[in-house]
């Protein structure tokens, strides 16, 4: 099939998404694919038909944390389209995860496989009408992210994921410049590992404090969220649970759920 075939289903499938938010960090290990994942679920539990579509081809791990096994594979159908896996309470998930045989295989493929394996799935996962879309990116704002958030069509907007400590460095300013690159715009930032409470109540700011407001006014974006730190959400990740469903009433959740309100 030609690469111009491929695209012009991807435009077809994309029409019927609402919005379609591609979920950034600049670097690995912020939260990326757990805020991803939560935000789903805090979407659908507010109603909204929402897909999570796992980009992140070398490291694929939003299937996990909603709840899914590496090598379960994703349900085809006879017009040779591919169904998304369906997470109660209907989160639609479709990853290279799910196609891999198991978790200790490694992905070693160049650029341009990675590139025709997510144009493949773009063009081939019915997701129906959803929404939300919400993309897992790969960390960074490299060539390989910037291939990926060209081959979708009219993202609607870059939602941004990173730590107190990572902040000051540029992090908007690149994020931002990123966005403008392919004419999309930052919808806001989420703040992962914000800070963490103790059993005490006393509140401990482990990767600093304050630089998310004031970078978040002075690029006029909005901070839509401050996730804590809580040794709960690395364990239900862990286990393969989603925390959100798990913890309903955790601080972390109630903050999801105002996210969701507002994107
Ligand atoms: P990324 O997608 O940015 O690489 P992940 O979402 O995979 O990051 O998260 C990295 C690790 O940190 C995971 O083990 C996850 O469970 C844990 N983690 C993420 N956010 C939190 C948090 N707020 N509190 C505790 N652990 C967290």
């Amino acid at each position: 099939k030609t690469i111009q075939e491929q695209q012009m289903k991807i435009v077809r499938n994309m029409r019927r998404i609402r919005y379609k938010i591609a979920v950034i960090s600049t670097k690995g290990g912020v939260g990326k694919s757990f805020v991803t994942a939560s935000l789903a679920a805090a979407l659908a539990a507010e109603g909204r038909r929402v897909g999570v579509f796992d980009a992140d081809i070398s490291g694929p791990s939003v299937h996990k944390m909603l709840g899914l096994n590496t090598g379960m594979g994703m349900p085809s159908q006879l017009d040779g389209t591919v169904k998304p896996v369906e997470v109660p309470p209907g989160i639609k998930v479709a990853s290279i995860g799910l196609l891999l045989p198991m978790d200790e295989v490694p992905l070693i493929w160049r650029g341009a496989i990675k590139t025709s394996a997510i144009r493949e799935l773009l063009a081939y996962v019915d997701w129906g009408e959803l929404d939300y879309l919400l993309i897992d990116l790969p960390p960074g704002t490299g060539d390989e992210v910037l291939t990926i958030t060209q081959i979708i069509p009219n993202i609607t907007g870059f939602l941004v994921v990173t730590i107190p400590s990572e902040i000051a460095k540029s992090v908007v300013k690149k994020a931002v410049s990123f966005a403008k690159r392919i004419e999309a715009p930052v919808i806001g930032i989420v703040e992962n590992m914000s800070y963490f409470r103790c059993s005490d109540g006393s509140i401990h700011y482990i990767f600093g404090r304050g630089a998310a407001e004031e970078i978040a006014s002075q690029y006029g974006i909005e901070l839509l969220g401050k996730i804590p730190i809580d040794p709960a959400i690395r364990e239900a990740n862990d286990r393969g649970k989603i925390f959100f469903l798990e913890n309903p009433k955790s601080e972390a959740s109630k903050e999801f759920l105002k996210i969701a309100r507002r994107i």
